[in-house]
């Protein structure tokens, strides 16, 4: 046989290149190895041993002088990883978003060959050769760390025989689920001859509970129990005396059973719903990628919309793949999605544990789940035919991930959709800038839905002055209008949803008397009050310290809390409606795995009239009976130092004014304000998109900032300010030699948040919009830097970033 080499993308840290290195592959090997596995290789002088992905076989290479080749020392997968699809999208995501490629291919692994995992080979039928067989002994599962190297090629071809399977058992950090279960020993004709005393009543209702059930069938306990009114002291006697037999069975993991998923079928659509759902048939069909803006008001039945594509392309035989921001704060879209398709439907997000998700996974893998919902890393399932790609929210900045690969799921949607040859839909009821401007010069088809499925009219938003009303208020948090507009919700028994915007802001400690702030040690932020815990915690690195009695700085006893959090909010509330039922919803009480969903359902089932919650409430709640939103804060992110705070601004109070008079019941939306005239609440107040997209467009123009202008960020960190300052500079010089007078660069200045955990950061934003040297300058900046990582430097380059500060 000729001889075979492997082009091989290593994971060495801070020697990263996007260029492949070449290993020779030993004739025992070749059977193993493809392209899309991971391999163990040697690298550098010491040899040691890294992971790696082939990129590429080849049989023959041009031999280069003087160089013997290492070789590949094992393969560590018996399918490959990585698709095809996947080692396409890798390229161009390490180009697209200046990272690095291993990390990339490492981002489309599934996060279940992530995680701690052992394997073991199933046996499905005999295998002929005895050696083999032997292994097994009597069972027909093995370990597969314990299968000797010289069957491996045997095994593979087994494997593509379907004679054995490998089973990856993923190390759940929470325990398997076991519950008690059953089994009766006995038939009813036995039980009647076992003697009992007849005064053991409990063992006579045992006896006939008994009787009514199936011999050797598995029951679970708890529900028996339940049925009999016995107790699980009864029916440990009863296993004594061997009437039945008591084991442990694991509980399927599926992340949303029992949560009684009522089935839907396609409701009737709008003549609006039925164009944009028509619309899209069309290239599904015609296996055409084009991208629509689908923009409808809040209530307009986006969902039923989506709903409705997806099944299209179902029927056509391929798949579907939907986004949501954060599928935790948006459980009520994953119910109506698996209430549309079941068992079809997978569902990916973080929220789930490391079993769940690989559960999930093999699913899509087994081609038995053919819809998938998730959040922003869903955008990656392996899925071999897609049919549509829908985003939901298109607009929110969670579909950005913050660390490399800094992708936007929107780009990655656009690219998989060019490679499936299916259409895209963005869906918001305020598009970001960026995917409007689009739809406006046609790059993509721009779909509507203006009016509300229930023909109810928007919302009756209006403004609360909190500069005259604040003082006046019988609380801080709430002015008499609100707290009139609630009382009037509790009489009729209808829901009010309470905001407390809290981006940017928090509770923090001042001194009346000379104005110091409690500050955190290592980071330039202040401190956030918690009662909960009673103590000062810093948001950023953690420190924790106990609230201070004096001011640090002249020992005045004068120290006074500022801002609000929900708990104070709760306090305030209920001491002014002690009637009232309040549900909190905050990183405080979601912290649990599916509190979140609890809450919602909870105030679903009117269990309370009020759901007082943070950003988290704003969004893709549908209750009939909230007549009533507040927002309690509406101007904390209106002065961040970043030019979408608008509009952040803008988005938020539309989507939660949103919230209210989604069903028969018409709807009203209060905002407390300091900054009534500010053009972002002010067109709020109206919902107008319209006229806040010629505004915000008009000062984007003025200023130079997208989507009139692209955006790279470089952001550069060290221990000390002055290296951090000096690495800046030097790269603005840089720049400054390479771009042309059309591009302008911002800074370098420190970050608006200059050092946390005791880093400095620094950084400068590029504003351009066609620099032919550019990328190429970037791409060596990123390998570059790596050399002076040993002396404590952290570059981060980010193409359109959304955060500025
Ligand atoms: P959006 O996502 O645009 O805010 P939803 O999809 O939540 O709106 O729809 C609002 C409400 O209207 C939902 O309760 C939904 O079931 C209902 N709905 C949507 N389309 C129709 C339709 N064609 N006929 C009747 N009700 C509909
Ligand atoms: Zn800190
Ligand atoms: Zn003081």
């Amino acid at each position: 046989m000729s001889k075979l080499y492997a082009l091989v993308i290593v994971d060495v840290p801070a020697m990263q290149t996007n260029h492949p290195y070449t290993y020779l592959v030993p004739k025992q090997l070749h059977d193993q190895v493809a392209v899309g596995k991971r391999v163990i290789v040697g690298f550098g002088k010491g040899d040691r041993h890294v992971q790696g992905f082939i990129v590429d076989l080849r049989e023959d290479l041009p031999t280069q002088a003087g160089v013997t080749l290492k070789e590949v020392q094992e393969v560590l997968d018996l399918e490959p990883v990585i698709t095809q699809e996947g080692l396409q999208l890798a390229d161009w995501l390490a180009d697209h978003t200046f990272a690095f490629k291993i990390r990339c291919l490492q981002v489309l692994l599934p996060n279940a060959l992530k995680a701690a995992y052992s394997k073991t080979l199933k046996r499905l039928q005999p295998l002929d050769d005895p050696q083999i067989d032997a292994l097994f002994g009597q069972s027909d599962e093995i370990d597969l760390a314990q299968l000797p190297a010289q069957f491996q090629n045997q095994i593979i071809h087994y494997r593509h025989q379907g004679k054995v399977e490998i089973i990856y058992h993923v190390k759940d950090k929470v325990a398997k689920k076991q519950v008690p279960a059953f089994k009766l020993l006995l038939t009813p004709e036995q039980l009647d001859q076992v003697a009992v005393s007849p005064r053991a009543t409990k063992q006579l209702a045992m006896r006939d509970y008994l009787k009514t059930l199936e011999s050797a069938k598995l029951y679970l306990q708890k529900p028996a129990q339940a049925a009999s009114g016995l107790t699980s002291a009864d029916f440990r006697t009863a296993a004594k005396k061997g009437w039945l037999e008591q084991s442990q069975v694991e509980q399927y993991r599926d992340p949303y059973a029992d949560k009684n998923i009522t089935a839907t079928k396609p409701l009737e659509l709008t003549p609006d719903q039925n164009f944009a759902v028509k619309s899209v048939q069309a290239h599904i069909d015609q296996k055409d990628n084009r991208t629509f803006l689908l923009q409808g008001v809040t209530g307009s039945g986006k969902t039923e919309v989506y709903l409705q594509m997806m099944a299209y392309a179902l029927k056509q035989g391929r798949q579907a793949l939907m986004l949501v921001p954060e599928i935790s704060l948006t459980p009520q879209m994953m119910r109506r999605v698996k209430g549309r398709f079941g068992d079809l439907v997978a569902v990916m997000h973080s929220g789930l544990s490391a079993g769940e998700r690989y559960d999930e996974w093999r699913r899509i893998e087994r081609k038995e789940a053919r819809v998938v919902i998730g959040a922003r890393s869903a955008i990656f399932a392996p899925l071999d035919n897609i049919g549509i790609i829908i985003m939901d929210e298109e607009h929110e900045a969670s579909y950005k991930q913050d660390e490399m690969p800094r992708y936007h799921a929107r780009d990655v949607a656009l690219w998989r959709a060019r490679y499936h040859h299916c259409p895209v839909v963005l869906g918001s009821a305020t598009p970001s800038l960026e995917s409007r401007a689009r739809a406006m010069k046609n790059v993509y088809t721009w779909l509507t839905l203006p009016k509300r499925v229930n023909g109810q009219a928007l919302p009756k938003v209006e403004l609360i002055d909190m500069r005259n009303e604040g003082k006046y208020a019988p609380v801080p948090d709430i002015s008499n209008t609100m707290l009139n507009a609630i009382k009037d919700r509790l009489i009729k028994g209808e829901q009010t949803v309470l905001l407390l915007n809290r981006r940017g802001y928090s509770s923090f400690v001042m001194c009346r008397e000379c104005g110091y702030v409690l500050k955190c040690p290592n980071c330039d932020v202040s401190l956030t009050l918690h009662m909960d815990s009673h103590s000062m915690r810093c948001h950023y690195c953690g420190h924790e310290e106990a609230i201070p009695q004096t001011c640090d700085s002249c020992h005045s006893r004068k120290v006074r809390y500022y801002g609000t959090g929900t708990q104070k909010v709760e306090e305030q509330l209920q001491s002014l409606l002690p009637t009232a039922r309040i549900i909190r919803m905050d990183v405080d009480t979601t912290r649990k795995k599916g509190a979140h969903e609890r809450l919602l359902q909870a105030f679903g089932n009117k269990e309370a009239d009020i759901l007082l919650g943070t950003q988290m409430i704003a969004k893709g709640l549908d209750f009939p009976d909230v007549t009533l939103v507040g927002v309690l804060n509406a101007d904390t992110a209106l002065d961040l130092p970043d030019f979408r705070a608008s509009e952040r601004t803008f988005q938020l109070l539309t989507q939660v004014a949103g919230r209210a008079g989604r069903a028969q019941k018409a709807g009203q939306v209060l905002i407390q304000t300091y900054n009534p005239q500010h053009y972002a609440i002010q067109l709020a107040k109206g919902q107008d998109y319209e006229r806040y997209f010629q505004t915000e467009m008009g000062f984007r123009h003025r200023v130079g900032y997208p989507p009139y202008y692209y955006t790279i960020q470089i952001t550069a960190s060290y221990d000390n300010e002055a290296a951090a300052a000096k690495k800046m500079f030097t790269i603005a010089g840089e720049l400054g030699k390479i771009l042309s007078p059309q591009a302008q660069v911002l800074g370098p200045t420190p970050k608006a948040i200059m050092r946390i955990k005791n880093r400095y950061y620094y950084q400068l934003v590029i504003k351009y919009k066609h620099e032919p040297l550019l990328e190429d300058y970037l791409k060596g900046l990123l390998i570059q830097a790596q050399t002076e990582e040993k002396k404590g430097l952290k570059l981060v380059i980010d193409r359109d970033p959304l955060n500025f500060i």
